[in-house]
């Protein structure tokens, strides 16, 4: 029998404020354990949290961002379970008033569009960290640090709607996006910025009814997301084609061994005793404030991508990959200001500058190519002043010492040797070199043109433009 999957994303986005969700103390990362604390995020008693303006800003945009309804009254809720990492025994959030609700993200799929929809977002404060230390020895110790208690979060809860590993991926490539379009979350997954929880079942092809479905907690990278789903989606089919049956329950996810581990039955909404927060009051979103994160709204990657498809002749794959980062798609469109060949232009940015950035874990902001340094190694390329081959070179070199083009190539004499009565000078002395070579191929084995072509280009450091040697060295070759 063939299966698909159902897939739901719970993702938790950490909003871009200074101070945290109802106090102000900082949300600083890194700072010592336990510094940035006061009475309401150590949760002591007869403290009182007061809502952070920012936050409410952040999520709304968010909200409207990702196409949600504002509800105009939404109303805290505190979320009761027990951790050692959450000092008051509830978590602040929301339940059945939230946020927003009924949104959707446009994901492309097998070149065209699909929409996932988005069922809620809504408002939360974050728990603290437990650190687990010296488990293999007698001297284990848990530390607990609660600089994290009370970060605001956003929740982003799809509908069912996505039904492969695949889709899940490009589903969270474009929420990142639109949050860090948005400005709403920097989205540093390494920092814990995006969490995100997956929801997986599975039913026979064809079937209109869900099946039973599992949760998978700790993915915290996209490829994490992936794999966990494709081991699940097999892992339950295999169950079912046993004649077993899916428990529903929550799963951890170990990345070392690419398996996933039953974690705990999965808890219901009653067992976390949802009750109104008395000390918040509802919070009430009117039109006029609804406007008005409306109008500050910045270009989101969709319409980013259709205008790169439209300014730049981008194709939809090209655009998509520029639209999904936002400092990318700003470097490109500085530098194509200055050189008309956008596509060579994608080419360079998407290709070599985006390896050497990773490679040596750099921004583009703050790397030291700037757009001019592209745009002119582009517009020498592009007219012929050096070979793409070399533009690599004086790309490494450009990346590295921060000089111009122009400058390496005066340099390093890297300018391309296009006149034919040079390269036939060259051409001749390596067919003397080897007049064996020069016999096979006036025999007819014409095939190892290649081979003096090559050897032209090693006598010229690579700098000589192919398709001269190339016609030149067949004159030669056949005088
Ligand atoms: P809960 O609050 O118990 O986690 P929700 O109804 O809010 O449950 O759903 C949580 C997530 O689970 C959502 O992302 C939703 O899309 C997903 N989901 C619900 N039913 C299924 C199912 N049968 N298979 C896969 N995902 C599902
Ligand atoms: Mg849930
Ligand atoms: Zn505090």
């Amino acid at each position: 029998m063939d299966y698909e999957a159902i897939i739901g994303l719970e993702v938790h986005a950490q909003l871009q404020t200074r101070t945290k969700c109802f106090c102000s103390c900082s949300t600083e990362f890194g700072a010592p354990p336990n510094s940035n604390t006061c009475p309401v995020c150590l949760g002591l008693p007869g403290a009182l949290p007061v809502l952070n303006r920012e936050v409410v800003r952040l999520a709304t945009r968010a909200a409207l961002a990702l196409g949600c309804r504002i509800n105009r009254v939404s109303q805290f809720a505190r979320k009761n379970y027990f951790y050692p990492d959450l000092p008051k025994g509830y978590q602040i959030s929301q339940y059945d008033k939230p946020l927003s609700e009924d949104g959707r993200v446009m994901i492309p799929v097998d070149g065209s569009s699909k929409a996932i929809g988005i069922i809620r977002v809504h408002i939360e404060e974050d728990a603290g960290k437990s650190l687990h230390d010296g488990f293999s020895d007698s001297s284990e110790k848990s530390y607990i640090d609660l600089n994290r208690s009370g970060v605001p979060l956003i929740e982003i809860v799809s509908a069912p709607d996505l039904r492969s590993a695949a889709e899940a991926h490009a589903y969270l490539t474009e929420l990142k996006a639109i949050l860090e379009a948005t400005a709403v979350c920097n989205c540093d997954m390494e920092k814990g910025n995006l969490r995100c929880d997956a929801n997986v079942s599975v039913r026979p092809q064809g079937s209109k009814e869900f099946g039973t479905r599992t949760e998978l907690k700790n993915l915290n990278s996209f490829r994490f997301v992936q794999k966990a789903i494709d081991f699940e989606f097999h892992r339950q089919i295999e169950i079912l084609e046993s004649g077993g049956r899916i428990v529903q329950e929550t799963r951890l996810w170990n990345s070392d061994e690419g398996k996933s581990y039953s974690m705990r039955s999965k808890e219901e909404a009653h067992d976390y005793r949802y009750f109104p927060e008395p000390d918040l009051l509802p919070l009430v979103i009117d039109e006029d404030y609804r406007q008005k994160i409306l109008h500050t709204m910045p270009e989101l990657p969709e319409a980013k991508k259709a205008r790169f498809m439209k300014d730049y002749g981008l194709s939809m794959a090209d655009a998509a990959w520029l639209a999904s980062s936002k400092s990318a798609s700003a470097f490109y469109e500085e530098t194509a200001k200055l050189t008309p060949h956008f596509k060579p232009l994608l080419n360079w940015i998407k290709g070599e500058l985006t390896a050497a950035l990773n490679k040596a874990n750099q921004e583009i902001e703050t790397c030291r190519v700037t757009a001019p340094h592209i745009a002119d190694l582009v517009n020498l390329i592009e007219d012929g002043t050096i070979s793409g081959k070399i533009g690599k070179i004086v790309f490494e070199e450009m990346f590295a010492g921060g000089k111009t083009a122009a400058a390496i190539i005066d340099e390093k004499k890297l300018v391309q040797i296009n006149d034919a009565a040079s390269i036939e000078a060259i051409a001749r002395q390596v067919a003397a070199a080897s007049p064996e070579n020069v016999a096979k191929y006036k025999s007819g084995k014409t095939g190892n043109l290649a081979w003096f072509v090559g050897q032209v280009m090693k006598a010229t450091h690579g700098r000589a433009r192919p398709q001269v040697v190339n016609e030149v060295m067949k004159k030669v070759l056949e005088e």
